[in-house]
């Protein structure tokens, strides 16, 4: 029975090993050589290290390690191996392989909401049509890295060929304009739970981000930079009360469309990126099927997780405990 994890030292994963050893699991790390001594602190979390000069190599050591681990993904492992390798990875992962897939293009990702009944920003193939402002979003960017807003089909292409200019994409095509929606942000931190049949709302987070979130620092009078979105952090956000059931209903609908799409459901964690705008519409333009950085600010619990629990459940917490819950049938949920 596998009952090993095993995960990237990077993203979430000090989330994933400390709450895999709250539910007595055993728990390994890949990490980089320079990056050691950084996770030898946390040793007393950690039963294996596997040492690598570069993640790059990560895919040949975990296709060599036996059944009995069990893979955690999370952005990291797709940032650095790539989702052709993740998708080819022999050993079997806690999650959906197929959305990771989905994830990574940026039109199938829309689509994939929209399906889902979930409301999306207008995306404009042609650039002519562009009648509002618009966020620029280059495909592969790093957390958001070159975006950029314009106004119109002519600051949009001078933006594009900036991007070309420096080599953040190689073409247009790289890139998707959408509509960029008025509002705050929210991301929703969803959990399937395969054991009981049910999508638990594990937390919620804003990124924190330069230097749209630095430009209210600025005087009006002044004359102000263009927004960029390089997440930097992330801040813990609670939302009214009222909005939790309709939160709720768009987490099952994504699930919903998951098993519609690829047979399978979601399983363990997932988040849908919105920007809620001030008539209370929720506007997603993006979703994670797997465990995203944002609920690292949530390692002793969140206020949802304590409601559901009444005990400090991490994300990390609540993907061991779903291991274990699952027992014998948890062979036919990894993926
Ligand atoms: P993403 O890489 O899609 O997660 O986007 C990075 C950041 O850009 C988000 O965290 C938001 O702050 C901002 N953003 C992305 N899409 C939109 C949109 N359609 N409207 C407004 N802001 C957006």
């Amino acid at each position: 029975m596998p009952n090993k994890l095993i995960t990237l030292a990077s993203h979430s994963s000090l989330q994933i090993v400390h709450g895999a050893k709250m539910e007595g699991l055993s728990t390994s790390l890949v990490v980089e050589r320079r990056r050691l001594n950084f996770y030898k602190r946390y040793s007393n979390l950690v039963d294996e290290f596997y040492i690598v000069n570069e993640f790059k190599e990560g895919s040949k050591l975990l296709n060599s390690l036996g059944d009995e681990y069990i893979l955690i993904p999370h952005g990291s492992l797709i940032e650095y191996l790539g989702v052709g390798e993740v998708m080819n990875l022999r050993i079997k992962i806690f999650g959906n392989r197929k959305l990771i897939e989905i994830e990574s293009n940026q039109y199938d990702k829309m689509n994939f909401l929209k399906n889902a009944g979930i409301m999306i920003p207008q995306i404009f193939n042609n650039y002519t049509k562009i009648d509002k402002t618009v966020i620029v979003k280059l495909s592969g960017a790093k957390g958001g890295k070159g975006y950029f807003i314009a106004k119109n089909e002519e600051e949009v292409r001078k933006g594009l060929k900036k991007a070309i200019d420096l080599g953040l994409i190689k073409n247009t095509k790289e890139a998707i304009v959408q509509e960029y929606v008025f509002g705050v942000p929210m991301y929703f931190h969803y959990f399937y739970s395969p054991y009981y049949d049910r999508v638990e709302l594990t937390g919620i987070d804003i990124r924190y981000e330069t230097n749209v979130d630095g430009l209210k620092r600025i005087p009006d009078a002044l004359d102000k930079p263009l927004p960029s979105f390089v997440v930097v952090g992330n801040i813990p956000v609670i939302a009214r009360e009222s909005l939790l059931p309709k939160i709720i209903e768009m987490g099952e609908s994504l699930n919903k469309e998951a098993i519609r799409r690829t047979g399978k459901p979601i399983t363990g964690p997932y988040c849908i990126e919105t920007i809620i705008k001030d008539d209370g519409q929720i506007v997603a333009f993006e979703f994670s099927g797997r465990i995203v950085a944002g609920t690292n600010l949530y390692i002793n619990g969140s206020p949802y997780t304590w409601l559901e629990w009444g005990e400090q459940m991490s994300v990390g917490r609540r993907i061991a405990k779903e291991i274990k819950l699952l027992g014998n049938d948890l062979v036919h949920y990894l993926d």
